[in-house]
């Protein structure tokens, strides 16, 4: 079993305003607190972020110019916050975008990392890379191949 911390779409509001870098010193440190607390011996962050209703929907990796957004179910990247508005801050607007993903993704909604449009369905292309039928085509005709399904290796140690 693994420790994590899940923030509620709302307590997320405490982050505008402050540096990507705080953010990062400050979740770096949290988490050590956490390990030694609990007794886990991976460095990996488990930070997630809520719906209305408590279920964990974006799973956040803070770093020290970023912070990186997957889905919580299929570990899909959503990309990388600072990427969408050139910010060294955490602003109203990135926490907008929280938002926004977090609504469409519990409407059942997929995000295309390519096209960056919410569709129906995406097909997986790499580690953590999904696209959608449209972009999945455009991928094929650009580089001749077919689109493999990758999927994350196992590791619930079972
Ligand atoms: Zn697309």
């Amino acid at each position: 079993m693994e420790p994590r911390i899940i923030y509620s779409i709302y307590s997320l509001r405490d982050f505008i305003g402050k540096s990507y870098a705080e953010l990062h010193t400050h979740h770096k440190a949290l988490w050590k607190r956490i390990k030694e607390a609990t007794g886990y011996t991976w460095d990996n962050q488990h930070y997630s972020i809520a719906d209305i209703s408590g279920h964990a929907q974006i799973d956040i990796l803070f770093y020290e110019r970023n912070i990186s957004m997957y889905t919580s179910h299929g570990g899909k990247s959503l990309g990388e916050v600072k990427d969408i508005f050139s910010s060294d801050i955490f602003t109203e607007e990135a926490w907008n975008k929280f938002d926004t993903f977090i609504k469409k993704i519990s409407e059942g909604k997929s995000y295309c990392c390519r096209c960056h449009k919410w569709v129906d369905t995406i097909t997986s292309y790499s580690y953590a890379g999904a696209a959608c039928a449209e972009c999945c085509d455009d991928y094929k005709k650009e580089k001749g191949v077919s689109i493999e399904v990758a999927y994350a290796p196992d590791t619930s140690g079972t």
